[in-house]
């Protein structure tokens, strides 16, 4: 592997950029190693400026489910662009995705488009709070919402205590209002209510992990999850940013039958360009300005040329179905995985749900944050850059998921298997 035009490339970067990258994960720091610059991509490769090449397991962070360039994205794309980049003004488009969101996920009646992932959080934690009239918002430890000031609030505070801040810059009066539980414990949700009850406006959950790696919500769970919310007059919001248009054509919703009464949305639905959206029931979508008192906006939100992008790929989803080919070859890819580290003697975990999956070097089932976190990083770094080596590009953290797109072929797989058979740890 070539590395000398990279590393130029990160050194001239660090100058004008802090830490040389525009996202965090992107430095490749908990891998221990150098990022990688990208020249172009196509299909699941993606290729460096060292003229390297990978087949793509991160897909950039999820949003890129056809694989790369995509073709009829492409051509969307360029028609829409033509025809202006930005007006401020609405366009039919908008309304066409907003009508395939509603048709798909089943608890929602209205979206809202905005630019990021982030945003839809930040939005509809402000709905929830502006429906109920309540401050205090449920989180669980390892759930990731974007860096949204109130989400941004870490596990260890003990089940019942307020949370901490995890970054510099957040208000302790911010964060006091974040109550933190764990991943799939529903008596510490209870304890949560039984004692904030009448100040929690919403409990938000990634419904399936994807930022701690994989972990599934317990369908129990996420149904007590709901009766609880029922119960207290507060809102269930689902963080559907990874998992909606990843799992199934609707998301977790669809898959486990549970409802949300707000649900974000992101990443697929922007076919690799910047978007993010808040849907839900109408009499709580209402609330939004300029039909309610909830003030929410955005220059660029339901640009064309991102909508157009979003059109083109669900019509794509909707139209081939790929998602039970998807979730076949990705438990394929698991359990040859599974096969091959087991021989060599390496503890390790697998957590996969459809055509999303994580590897954990760890030897116990990993259920919530805690779980998550006793798996061993230094494997982890190892592993990711050896494969890279080998010219297949994971996640650059033990704490993602992997996912496969319709652009992978049974050929990838074997490619990558037969790497990680290489693999010595
Ligand atoms: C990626 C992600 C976000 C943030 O989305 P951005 O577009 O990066 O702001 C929020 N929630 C979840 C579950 C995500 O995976």
């Amino acid at each position: 592997m070539k590395t000398r035009t990279n590393e130029r490339l990160f050194t001239q970067a660090n100058k004008v950029i802090p830490g040389g990258v525009n996202s965090p994960v992107r430095a490749f720091k908990s891998v221990g190693a150098k990022p990688i610059f990208i020249e172009k991509a196509k299909g699941v490769m993606l290729q460096d400026a060292d003229g390297n090449r990978y087949i793509d397991y991160c897909l950039s962070w999820g949003p890129m489910i056809l694989g790369h360039a995509n073709k009829a994205v492409l051509d969307e794309v360029k028609k829409t662009m033509a025809k202006g980049t930005s007006y401020g003004i609405p366009t039919a488009l908008e309304t066409t995705l907003a009508e395939m969101i509603v048709a798909a996920v089943v608890s929602i009646d209205k979206v809202r488009l905005v630019s990021s992932g982030t945003e839809a959080v930040m939005t509809a934690i402000r709905l929830a709070r502006g429906a109920t009239g309540r401050d205090k918002v449920v989180k669980f430890a390892g759930c990731y919402h974007g860096h949204v000031d109130h989400m941004l609030v870490q596990a260890g505070s003990g089940l019942t205590t307020l949370g901490a801040p995890s970054s510099p810059g957040v208000p302790k009066d911010f964060a006091k209002h974040t109550l933190l539980a764990p991943y799939n414990d529903l008596e510490a949700v209870k304890k949560l209510f039984d004692r904030h009850g009448d100040c929690i406006a919403a409990v938000i959950i990634e419904p399936v992990a994807g930022n701690m790696g994989v972990v599934c919500a317990k369908k129990s769970f996420l149904k007590g999850l709901r009766t609880l919310c029922n119960k207290n007059k507060s809102l269930l919001i689902f963080d559907e940013v990874i998992s909606g248009f990843r799992v199934a054509w609707g998301g977790v919703q669809k898959l486990l039958g549970v409802k949300a009464d707000i649900t974000t949305l992101g990443k697929i639905i922007g076919g690799g360009f910047p978007i993010g959206a808040i849907g839900g029931k109408a009499s709580i979508m209402r609330r939004l300005s300029p039909e309610g008192a909830v003030y929410q906006a955005g220059t660029l939100s339901g640009n064309p040329v991102c909508v157009a992008a979003g059109i083109a790929t669900l019509k794509q989803l909707k139209t081939t179905n790929p998602y039970p080919r998807l979730e076949a070859m990705t438990i394929g890819l698991c359990t040859q995985i599974s096969e091959i580290l087991n021989a060599k003697g390496i503890e390790h975990t697998i957590n996969q749900i459809g055509s999303m999956f994580t590897l954990f070097f760890n030897p116990h089932p990993v259920t919530d944050y805690d779980t998550a976190t006793k798996s061993d990083t230094k494997k982890y770094a190892s592993y990711f850059r050896q494969m890279l080596n080998a010219g297949i590009y994971l996640p650059p953290s033990q704490f993602e998921a992997n996912f496969l797109s319709t652009a992978h072929t049974e050929g990838h797989v074997r490619r990558t298997v037969a790497a990680v058979r290489q693999v010595e740890l």
